[in-house]
């Protein structure tokens, strides 16, 4: 991808690979990787992080990565998420070619492997109850024992293995386990469990299997078979590393791929977890998993954040072997960097304050014009309409103006953006007090571009003709969560149950007959028509661009 942000090329991984090359481990333009997700949800910024690793160095080194689907367990798996994940991959600017692939794929394969360990004495069919197991594994302080069955002959377990697959036994009955050490300080390495029974209809291979391989077994033959020259996972699998060196050891397969770990990104204000992230959307906590609070690729998506952003984020926050969670800001301001430069610019108004001008006498009003983004000309020009009857932003009046107030104020004058300068006159009252209409006089010769009027107005402020201008559902977001760490256990009373503010906003035609999805309303923030709702804004983030990547606040 070509306009990809050039990584920093100098993190651990991006070392070790260059390093592989140089020593002819791997030749150049062989680099292979793979972003193996589990079909059982919706991909996340976190996955993000993972798939910018993944793809980018593959693409930085010229070589090539799969997308292969981690799909093991058929009860929590479905199409729908996996047509979901290529989707937002593709999004991100990501192409696998023709290597989409899936563990099922490698099913035969992967039972054949089995038997090969069952010949060699490495695994075994064990009886054990699923509790009684549990008590044999030990604890972290004890080792484990072994099991009655662990000295089961190899016929005997070649024999009870093609039993299992051939659905005579019920779910529970036997497991493959590797036979290893059942007092290894590694409780991964106390005989973990290869093949489990369980009679469920597989999304891709139907009803042809009753057994179903483990992650552990899965991921390391997988890796093999596609020739990944390094296999870059999340930290929670350093422990699992002598495993997937274990199994790989002890079968005929001429590859053996090295297992690197990286941090997981940690995002404040959020949840990563699929399993938090699928409460929220079960339990209507949201309105889906691409509701646009969420922190996942689609819900990222229909808040109005950019693909390039996501990468300029990801290549910020690095690769390190350190856990943190990263500040909700930095992801802000990679959206605003990106939407400074790209987005067109118009004008809206949140909360409108009618305005009329005395003076103004042509019939009909008139058009002006302004640039939809005065440094980015190739975005043109549009017609903004003006007449005698406006709207402002209420927030842009002060019946008693604080000192050095920039905008409206009585008998204090203001320039409109792209129009004319006015002075408030008269402020009109309704019952209870409330400001609800202003009277101004306006100045023809200050019009913008053409002006001889002499008059020095303290601000500009944006507007919108009342009669031209449209009204639109815009959705102001807040953070999902009240605290920048929330908990396993407690996100659900963490949650803001302040987190979206509707409001009916007016906006600029032009706003609502361009083709462009994304804006920045002027002096507003960054705004995004909704992918479902027309006429519903989302806005994507706020103008405020105070944080400093890092040099904190
Ligand atoms: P979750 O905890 O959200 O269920 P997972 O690891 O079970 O995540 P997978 O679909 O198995 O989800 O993840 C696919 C790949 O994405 C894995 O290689 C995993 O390490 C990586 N990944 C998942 N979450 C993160 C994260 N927060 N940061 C970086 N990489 C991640
Ligand atoms: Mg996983």
């Amino acid at each position: 991808m070509s306009d990809s942000p050039t990584n920093h090329g100098s993190d651990f991984i991006r070392s070790r690979i260059r390093q592989d090359i140089d020593a002819e481990v791997v030749p150049a333009g062989g680099v292979t990787t793979r972003f193996p997700p589990e079909p059982n949800g919706y991909l996340h910024i976190g996955h993000a992080k993972s798939i910018c690793l993944n793809f980018g160095v593959a693409e930085e080194f010229g070589g090539v990565t799969y997308l292969r689907f981690d799909d093991t367990n058929p009860e929590k798996e479905s199409d729908a998420y996996v047509q979901a994940i290529m989707a937002d991959v593709r999004w991100l600017g990501f192409d696998w070619g023709d290597r989409l692939t899936h563990a099922s794929d490698y099913f035969p394969q992967l039972y054949d492997f089995a038997v090969e360990l069952i010949r060699n004495n490495d695994a075994y069919v064990d009886s054990l109850t699923a509790e009684q197991m549990r008590e044999y594994r030990g604890t972290l302080t004890e080792p484990g024992r072994d099991s009655p069955y662990r000295g089961r002959s190899v016929e005997e377990n070649l024999d009870l293995f093609a039993r299992m697959k051939a659905g005579e036994f019920a779910d529970g009955a036997h497991v493959l386990r590797a036979k290893i050490d059942m007092a290894s300080p590694n409780i991964n390495l106390r005989d973990p469990a290869l093949y489990r029974i369980r009679h469920v209809t597989h999304q891709r291979t139907g009803d042809d299997w009753v057994i179903y391989p483990t992650y552990d077994f899965t991921h390391c033959i997988c890796d093999a078979l596609e020739g990944i020259t390094h296999s870059l996972c999340t930290l929670e699998f350093e422990d699992h590393r002598p495993l997937y060196d274990w199994v790989l050891d002890r079968i005929n397969v001429n590859f053996h791929p090295p297992q690197i770990e990286f941090s997981r990104l940690g995002l404040e204000y959020t949840v990563m977890s699929k399993r938090l992230l699928n409460q929220l959307v079960r339990d209507g906590h949201v309105r889906g998993w691409d509701d646009p609070r969420m922190p996942t690729i689609a819900g990222l998506r229909r808040r109005g954040v950019t693909p390039a952003a996501i990468r300029d984020f990801c290549s910020r926050i690095g690769v390190t072997k350190q856990d943190n969670r990263v500040e909700m800001e930095l992801l802000e301001f990679c959206v605003r960097a990106d939407l400074e430069k790209t987005a067109p610019r118009g004008m809206a108004v949140l909360e409108p304050l009618k305005v009329t001008i005395n003076n103004y006498a042509e019939a009909g009003g008139e058009t002006l014009s302004g640039p939809w983004h005065a440094q980015n000309e190739a975005l043109g020009e549009r017609a903004i309409p003006f007449s005698g009857t406006l709207f402002i932003e209420r927030s842009d009046f002060e019946e008693v103006p604080p000192p050095k107030y920039k905008r409206l104020s009585p008998g204090e004058m203001v320039r409109l953006r792209y129009a004319y300068i006015i002075r408030c006159d008269e402020v009109v009252k309704d019952a209870d007090g409330e400001v609800v209409e202003l009277k101004v006089t306006y100045f023809p010769d200050s019009k913008s571009g053409s002006d001889t009027s002499g008059l020095k107005p303290k601000g500009v402020i944006h507007w919108v003709d009342a009669e031209a201008s449209l009204p639109r559902e815009v959705r102001n977001f807040e953070r999902l969560f009240n605290v920048p760490a929330p908990t396993a256990d407690g996100f659900l009373s963490q949650i803001n149950q302040a987190s979206v503010e509707v409001m009916t906003a007016r906006i600029e035609p032009a706003i609502a007959a361009s083709d462009e999805t994304r804006f920045q309303f002027e002096r507003v923030g960054y705004f995004v028509k909704d992918a479902e709702e027309t006429g519903v804004f989302n806005r994507t983030v706020s103008l405020r661009d105070s944080y400093k990547p890092g040099g904190g606040k």
